[in-house]
Parts: C-alpha cells; sequence; structure tokens
C-alpha cells in the first residue's frame, strides 16, 4: 500500500471554462489510493492534540464504508498510536474493503448493534481509559476545522471568487470558510436531507467576522445521505466522461452535479473564478455492485 499523502493538484474543466467563468477543481481525492483527501486533514490537531496529553491510543467510530475510519487507521499507523474504531452494526463475514483496509493498517476494530451505537456518551463511558483519546464521528469540532483550514494553503488559492465544497458534518466547510481571504465566498452542498441544524453547526466553527462568506444550499441531497437514485449514477457517468472525474454516491457527485446545475442556471456572475473541493472519498462507492460505474 501507498504510504505517504502526495499534495493536491489543481485542474481546470476546460468542458465548463469559458470568458466570464474559470472552474478549477482542487483534487483531494488524488492525494492517496484509499486515504481521502478531508479526512486526513481534519485529523492532524487531534491527533497532535493527543500527543501532546500523553496519550497511546486513539478512539472513534464509523460504519462499514466509512473514510474517516480508513485515514484514521491510515494516520496512526504513520504516527505509531495505537487506535480503535468502534464499528456500526454487526461484524460481516464479508467485511467492506474500508474495514479490511483499516484492520491492515493496525486498527483494532470492535462492532457495535445500531442501538449501542446511536449512543455515543454510553459507548464512550463503556469503553472509558486514561490512555485513551476520542475523536467525534468524522472529526466535527474546533480542532477538525482547524485543520481543514490547511486544504486551501497547498497551493495559491487566493485569486478564487467562489469556493464550493460538499458538507456532512460541516467541519470541513467551517475550515475552508476560516482559510478564505475577505473577497471570498464558499459555498456548501449538503448532503443530508432535512438537516435545519446543518447551517448553525457549520456557524458554529466559523471565526465571528467571515460568518457572511458562507452559504449552505440544501437542494442537491438526491433523497438523503448515500441515496443515489438512477439520475444521479447516470451524473456520475456522464461527468466522468466529460473531466475523467471520478466521484462518490454520498458527497462529490452531488457536489458536481450542483456545480454543473449552478453553472446552468446563471447563478456565478461575470468574471467568476470558482474552485471546487473534490475531496475524495470514494469509499461509498464500494458499496455498490461491481460494473455499475466506469471508475
Ligand atoms: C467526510 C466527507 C465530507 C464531509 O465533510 P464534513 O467535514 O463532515 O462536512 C465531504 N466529502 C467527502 C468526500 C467526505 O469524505
Amino acid at each position: 500500500m501507498q504510504t505517504s499523502i502526495q499534495s493536491a493538484k489543481i485542474q481546470t474543466l476546460k468542458y465548463y471554462t469559458n470568458a466570464d467563468l474559470q472552474v478549477d477543481v482542487l483534487r483531494l481525492d488524488e492525494i492517496h489510493p484509499i486515504v481521502s483527501g478531508n479526512k486526513w486533514f481534519k485529523l492532524q490537531y487531534y491527533l497532535a492534540d493527543a500527543i501532546q496529553k500523553n496519550k497511546s491510543e486513539i478512539a472513534s467510530f464509523g460504519g462499514a464504508y466509512s473514510n474517516h475510519i480508513v485515514a484514521l487507521a491510515f494516520a496512526c499507523q504513520s504516527l505509531n498510536l495505537k487506535c480503535t474504531g468502534f464499528i456500526r452494526g454487526e461484524k460481516s463475514t464479508t467485511p467492506s474493503a474500508t474495514l479490511i483496509a483499516a484492520a491492515n493498517y493496525g486498527m483494532n476494530l470492535q462492532y457495535v448493534n445500531r442501538t449501542d451505537y446511536n449512543n455515543k456518551e454510553a459507548l464512550i463511558s463503556l469503553h472509558e481509559h486514561p490512555n485513551r483519546y476520542w475523536i467525534t464521528e468524522g472529526g466535527y469540532g474546533v480542532l477538525g476545522a482547524q485543520g481543514a483550514s490547511k486544504i486551501l494553503e497547498q497551493l495559491p488559492t487566493n485569486n478564487y471568487t467562489h469556493i464550493l465544497c460538499s458538507v456532512g458534518s460541516g467541519t470541513m466547510a467551517a475550515g475552508i470558510v476560516n482559510a478564505t481571504t475577505e473577497h471570498q465566498q464558499v459555498i456548501g452542498i449538503s448532503s443530508l436531507k432535512n438537516n435545519a441544524d446543518l447551517e448553525e453547526q457549520v456557524l458554529n466553527l466559523v471565526l465571528n467576522h467571515k460568518k457572511n462568506a458562507f452559504t449552505l444550499l440544501h437542494q442537491y441531497h438526491f433523497g438523503g445521505y448515500a441515496k443515489h437514485p438512477a439520475e444521479l449514477i447516470t451524473f456520475m457517468k456522464e461527468f466522468y466522461n466529460k473531466t475523467f472525474i471520478p466521484t462518490d454516491i454520498v458527497y462529490t457527485s452531488k457536489l458536481f452535479f450542483a456545480m454543473d446545475n449552478l453553472i446552468k442556471e446563471n447563478y456565478f456572475g461575470s468574471q467568476t473564478k470558482l474552485l471546487v473541493i473534490h475531496c475524495g472519498g470514494l469509499q461509498g462507492n464500494l458499496s455498490l455492485p461491481k460494473g455499475i460505474l466506469p471508475f
């Protein structure tokens, strides 16, 4: 397995770029074949905090296709920290590729039934240990947003007028908003349905003077988290044929669909320079039957 993280490149989408609009993509999906971009960034400050507090083990939570779990397993291996992943649901006789990779990186997997999984406080108190450092599901929190701020620092990004990114817990979006310069606007595309608190969840992690730089759009969730109707799969194939960019069914397909739609509706004014954050995370596609997608 590839053991190091590469720095991300920017790709211009010629298909969408014209005299009034430049569309570029930050390819965080290419930094590692398994460890997805955004999760890796969100973990950095938690892990530094754990080391500073002399913790020898990290624990967190996730499902069988969790990008967060596999990124945590990889990061802990590279820092020589022990780690435990509390996994939602019963152990399967055919574990997902995500969980196999996490175990190969040395993560101790503990399966938890769905009822117990949903009560994190009880779960944590049951497995509390003085050497153990807990990270929230998906890395939500101030330190997660601080890590996500580093996403924009990898390359010169000050020229962009708009930044488009997907939103799950909102940690990445918050970090990106905090890292923007004055003239930049961040538009978040929610992957969740009916999550009225999501905007507040993002803004709770955003610096006061940056709160006006964020807009959340709710109309591109395609039925909810990980829902992938045929229309979305068709879009993923067409988008790949135009751009050679693979997307996932949970986040980035909805992100690029939104981008395509917003451009068609002339959402952006003239002289727009748009940066779309492709934050990796193709693990969700492993839940699809083989052969559905061309990548
Ligand atoms: C986890 C993830 C997100 C959501 O990030 P949040 O910080 O939870 O909003 C978006 N896209 C991909 C590919 C992810 O793996």
